[in-house]
């Protein structure tokens, strides 16, 4: 087979890992990013700098590539979209502007009859007027959002005069659910009904960043099926091509919710190097290259710890891991606070 040269839009620490999975596969990595200081540029083959709206930087890129995926769900749809009509790009540009859209992302899954989070959009502050019902609440800018973000929970109307919020953006505001706990569930779609399909991951979050993932997740059979079913229904009816994750809340009586889709590999799956014989981004690099599928099995349970800020720095200095104990460092140059820095990945019986 003549050689695969696969481009990565975004050179953060997914496509640093996805990088890594395309070598295992002896493809070339040839990653796109806006930021000069981007961590993948120690893992990829070969790093293109330059913005999402650079026409002719993009174009170099294309020209050195087969087929484009991304790492990340905020790059502009025009720009995925310009670059589909030249090479192939997936997943389809289609999919990510729905879920790069935090209000256009719900009403698709409320359209399959999944259950979310109760919501509204917020235009302008005077919306929030007749929108008690959704209080507490927490409102979210309904693009660029990550690790928490562009939001700000809101107990009363009035609590929105005391936070200088800039009402040129879109906002959705959506009601505060009782959480008993949060998980995920990660899927690699191949085609129509062809998936390798992740057990859910149980996910604890600190400051809404994300500080330990498990498997198994502690949850009852009817959780565990109901959030598989949901995560394979919206990759179906997506035609998802390559791996996509759902983070859910579980409430106090039980209830399961949709809070958000991930059209891309998830720090929550970063246990899956270790804990199953293919990895997610093994598996997405697979599906994306109309590589063979492997049929996914289990090796262990695990414990994955996200290293945030100055966490780092005891690992750095080469404190003695356990033969179960993996450590990845993603080399970012400045150790800054909320900075997703590294992650151990412990396995367990
Ligand atoms: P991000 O894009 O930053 O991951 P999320 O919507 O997933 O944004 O929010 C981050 C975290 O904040 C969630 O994982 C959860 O812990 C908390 N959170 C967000 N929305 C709600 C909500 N409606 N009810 C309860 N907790 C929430
Ligand atoms: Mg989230």
């Amino acid at each position: 087979m003549s050689e695969i040269n696969l481009g990565i839009i975004g050179g953060g620490q997914l496509g640093s890992m996805l990088s890594m999975a395309a070598k295992k596969l002896n493809i070339k990595s040839i990653i796109y990013c806006d930021d000069i200081n981007a961590p993948a540029q120690n893992f990829c083959d070969e790093f293109i700098l330059g913005n999402y709206n650079e026409s002719d930087k993009i174009l170099e890129f294309i020209n050195k590539v087969n087929i484009i995926t991304y790492e990340f769900e905020n790059i502009p749809y025009t720009t995925l979209n310009e670059i589909s009509k030249k090479k192939p790009v997936l997943p389809d540009p289609n999919v990510n502007k729905i879920i790069q859209h935090r209000l256009a992302e719900k009403n698709f899954v409320n359209k399959l009859s999944i259950r979310t989070t109760q919501y509204s959009s917020v235009e302008k502050k005077s919306d929030l007027d007749s929108l008690e019902s959704l209080l507490p609440g927490i409102l979210k800018t309904t693009t660029m959002g990550y690790d928490g973000k562009g939001q700000y929970p809101i107990k009363e109307i009035k609590d929105i005069d005391t936070l200088n919020i800039d009402f040129s953006k879109e906002y959705i505001i959506e009601k505060l659910v009782s959480l008993k706990k949060e998980i995920s569930v990660i899927i690699t779609r191949f085609g129509d009904n062809n998936y390798e399909i992740y057990e859910p991951i149980e996910n604890t979050h600190e400051e809404q960043i994300l500080k330990y993932s498990k498997i198994p997740a502690d949850v009852s059979e009817k959780i565990f099926n109901q959030s598989k079913d949901w995560t394979i229904k919206i990759a179906e009816e997506l035609k998802y091509i390559g791996t996509l994750c759902v983070e859910f809340f579980i409430d106090k009586n039980e209830n399961l919710y949709v809070n958000e889709i991930a059209p891309r590999v998830h720090n929550s799956g970063h246990l899956t190097i270790n804990a199953f014989n293919v990895s997610q981004f093994e598996n997405h690099i697979r599906a994306v290259c109309s590589l063979k599928k492997i049929p996914l099995k289990k090796l262990s349970n695990a414990k994955m710890i996200n290293l945030i800020g100055n966490q780092i720095e005891p690992y750095r200095q080469n404190i003695k891991l356990k033969d179960n104990e993996f450590f990845f460092d993603y080399l970012k140059k400045e150790i800054k606070d909320k900075r997703k820095m590294g992650h151990v990945t412990i396995l367990i019986k």
